[in-house]
């Protein structure tokens, strides 16, 4: 009764969403602040004064939240948690400023960045070649390509657990293939710099597309937004979910040129022609409207996450230094496993990954400073 590709599909395992009692979310790298309180007006207001509208299909290419992204990553460089905020308006610091104005025919919206990654894989990747990454980085992308049927040349992290960018660009240039990672990588929380990624992309395959998951960026690494005027092969892929609040609201992008972004276009409109719901984008675009409250919330974030880093070394962990909104720790002579468990019966769920390698670590997401605060109460007594 199943047809036969069924075989290849290895759904993804997200971090626990339990019911069964009120836990500390540490576990999915959400955002522990609500959205911007304009987020909810613009919602409510929608359902209010245009009720219809919710009977209507919505902008297909969702036109109106292209232009907001596109104002927003102009306004804050897209790297949120350095921005400044003045008279109520962002700024870019100065090393993030893109040298260009980011246009909206530059950017793809989708239903979450894990879609719009799915059409990207569909859009760019070919079955006849491994498609490069890191061995352990974005554990979605290994469904993707079991999905689509794209083979897999997983780059083993060096022991610093950095990339092993010399691996993974002599096996790109040996077959002409695709590379993709997350910058700052997950679960390690390593950050490239922008001059280690265009040094990079300048020794991969130039007739092939090169991603960058940006998903974590905003809470300190260097965006590769810049260096889309010097490569035409960029795509850099984006999410709401993490420094825009934004998890339960499902919207992702791309940047990338115009002619990658129709590729992708092309690709939605052969499968699903209006991925974004009318609430959605309404949310999507208050959201870009206020940069300064996320450049808040992301500073704070990240503020949190250095405390947080410094707790942990004290009390003899080992911490990757990390540029995203969680940490990666592990503690000789105490089990990742056990440890996620001691933690789960205090009230506050982590996660850990039991794929050979970085079984003893956990991956913390960075709460409120209060949630920290019970946190690290917990792991004192470990
Ligand atoms: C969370 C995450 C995503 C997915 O984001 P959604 O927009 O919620 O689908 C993509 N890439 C990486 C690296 C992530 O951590």
């Amino acid at each position: 009764m199943i047809a036969t590709r069924m075989k290849n599909l290895h759904p993804y395992v997200p971090g626990e969403q339990p019911k069964d009692r009120d836990y500390i979310k540490l576990n999915a790298n959400e955002n522990p602040y609500p959205p911007s309180p304009a987020v909810a007006k613009a919602i409510c207001q929608a359902v209010q004064a245009h009720p219809e509208k919710l009977g209507l299909y919505p902008d297909p290419d969702s036109n109106e939240l292209k232009e907001a992204i596109a104002t927003m990553l102009n306004e804050t460089g897209g790297v949120l948690c350095r921005a400044s905020v003045q008279d109520g308006k962002a700024a870019p610091a100065r090393e993030d400023k893109i040298p260009f104005t980011v246009t909206p025919d530059m950017i793809y919206c989708g239903n979450g960045s894990d879609e719009v990654l799915s059409f990207v894989f569909y859009a760019f990747f070919d079955s006849d070649r491994a498609l490069v990454l890191p061995e352990h980085t974005y554990s979605f992308y290994p469904v993707y390509a079991g999905f689509y049927q794209i083979p897999l040349d997983k780059v083993p992290l060096k022991n610093d657990w950095t990339l092993d960018r010399e691996k993974m660009l002599s096996d790109a240039n040996k077959t002409n293939a695709s590379i993709i990672f997350a910058n700052p990588n997950a679960p390690t929380g390593l950050a490239l710099t922008r001059n280690e990624i265009r040094a990079m992309i300048k020794s991969a395959p130039k007739d092939r597309i090169f991603v960058v998951d940006e998903a974590y960026v905003d809470f300190g690494g260097e965006s590769a937004i810049p260096l889309l005027a010097e490569f035409k092969n960029l795509v850099v892929v984006r999410t709401f979910s993490k420094s825009l609040c934004g998890a339960g609201q499902r919207l992702g992008y791309i940047v990338s040129s115009p002619e990658l972004v129709n590729h992708v276009t092309t690709v939605k409109n052969s499968l699903n022609h209006f991925p974004i719901d009318y609430l959605a984008q309404t949310a999507g675009i208050a959201a870009c409207k206020d940069a300064p409250y996320y450049v808040e919330c992301a500073k704070k974030v990240a503020s949190e996450r250095d405390s947080f880093i410094s707790f942990l070394q004290e009390h003899g962990w080992f911490v990757i230094d990390s540029k995203t909104n969680f940490v990666f720790a592990k503690k000789d002579g105490i089990g990742g496993e056990e440890t996620y468990k001691k933690i789960k019966e205090a009230g506050i769920l982590v996660r850990h990954f039991s794929t050979p390698g970085i079984e003893e670590f956990l991956r913390i997401t960075i709460g409120t400073g209060e949630q920290m605060a019970r946190l690290c109460d917990v792991m004192k007594n470990l």
